[in-house]
């Protein structure tokens, strides 16, 4: 049996009618940059965080750039982040000339551990930015408390854990913006790139809304240095009809872990922890195991799709060679890397598909 890691032919399937009707519409008003369709899904994702204000945006990494650039962080500006994450939210602080500064992360939650954020504030230090991974909201209350006793801006990169709670408060909703990417293989995946930011504060979404667009208002008068930060109209219609599944796609994604979770009792399997203050998505299921290449090998053989969430910290990437950290600085962060694998949690996984990875991996342990 072949059994994706995430299969979105079949999500298309079960859907296909509304989408191709969504697309059509665009193709037929020719309305393809801006117009209804972004600020249908603006007003509807903001009501999904629990925020005022949401802006598209060409991508989760545009989303977390542009609020970067929006708070005017830059030279000589620190950003504290966890090295155990994409790419994408250490690179939009280097982009600006700013310094991302890690933290290692919770070896349970694989979130910034809050109770080491305090050591690594500066006085340049302008902004933390928690990453909620593979679905679960990063532990806010602490997070908060310190942004606030040091005046920091806390900007969420909610890439991977769009409508997720936390003390049944929604991700995006707790720092000063929430950053979101609609990249294909997140739960609310576009048919392209696509990201939203969404907000609290009317200034900041008022530069938002100039800056995605380079800082023009009206045309060509530009009040600030911006870009093409835009969201495509096409990807705002697909998303709109694919909007109203998410909350029942996620809830397949629980149940599917609440299944994996009962099977790998009393194996050496360790699955994903989940704090009693959230409600994950589970964007991505990820197991621990000491000697995970082999495992993965054997699925990999069994025609099992499988992934590793990320090989390599981002204090030990090449590009990251200035910032002069070094091999166990971050352990946990370092550990994580080298013992998760993310294994099929999409919803539309059979139960037989369920069986046949659980098994696989049991059989191969024993
Ligand atoms: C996907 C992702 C991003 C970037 O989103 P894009 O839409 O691909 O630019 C940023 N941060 C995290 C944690 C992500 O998973």
């Amino acid at each position: 049996m072949q059994v994706p890691l995430l299969d979105l032919k079949a999500q298309y399937a079960a859907i296909k009618k509304e989408m191709l009707a969504a697309v059509n519409e665009v193709l037929e008003t020719q309305r393809c940059i801006g117009g209804p369709k972004v600020e249908q899904l603006e007003n509807q994702i903001a009501k999904v965080s629990d925020c005022k204000f949401a802006v598209g945006v060409s991508s989760g990494t545009d989303a977390i750039l542009s609020v970067l650039m929006a708070l005017d962080i830059g030279p000589g500006d620190e950003v504290i982040t966890t090295p155990f994450t994409f790419f994408a939210t250490a690179g939009s602080i280097a982009r600006l000339g700013a310094k991302p500064v890690f933290v290692d992360i919770n070896p349970e939650t694989y979130n910034i551990d809050p109770a080491k954020i305090e050591n690594a504030i500066t006085e340049n230090t302008k902004a933390v930015i928690p990453v909620h991974l593979f679905g679960q909201i990063a532990d806010m209350d602490p997070i908060m408390e310190i942004a606030k006793k040091h005046n920091l801006y806390v900007i969420e990169d909610a890439a991977q854990a769009i409508s997720s709670q936390y003390k049944n408060k929604k991700a995006g909703s707790f720092g000063i913006a929430g950053c979101f990417s609609f990249f294909p293989s997140k739960n609310l995946g576009g048919i392209g790139d696509g990201g939203m930011v969404v907000t609290n504060e009317k200034t900041l979404y008022e530069k938002l809304l100039i800056l995605r667009n380079h800082g023009m208002k009206p045309k060509y008068y530009h009040h600030c240095i911006g870009g093409n930060f835009r969201l495509d109209s096409i990807q705002a219609a697909a998303l709109l009809a694919k909007l109203p599944h998410l909350d029942e796609w996620s809830q397949a994604r629980r149940k599917n872990a609440k299944y994996y979770n009962e099977k790998f009792q009393n194996t050496p399997v360790k699955t994903p922890y989940i704090s009693d203050d959230c409600l994950s998505i589970f964007n991505q299921y990820c197991i621990r195991i000491p000697n995970r290449d082999k495992t993965v090998e054997c699925l990999q053989k069994n025609d099992i799709g499988c992934a590793i969430y990320y090989p390599v910290p981002l204090h030990l990437q090449p590009c990251f060679k200035y910032l002069g950290w070094a091999k166990g600085d971050f352990q946990n962060a370092e550990k994580a890397a080298n013992e998760l694998m993310a294994i099929p949690i999409y919803p539309e996984l059979t139960d037989e598909m369920k069986v046949f990875v659980a098994d696989t991996i049991i059989d191969f342990l024993s």
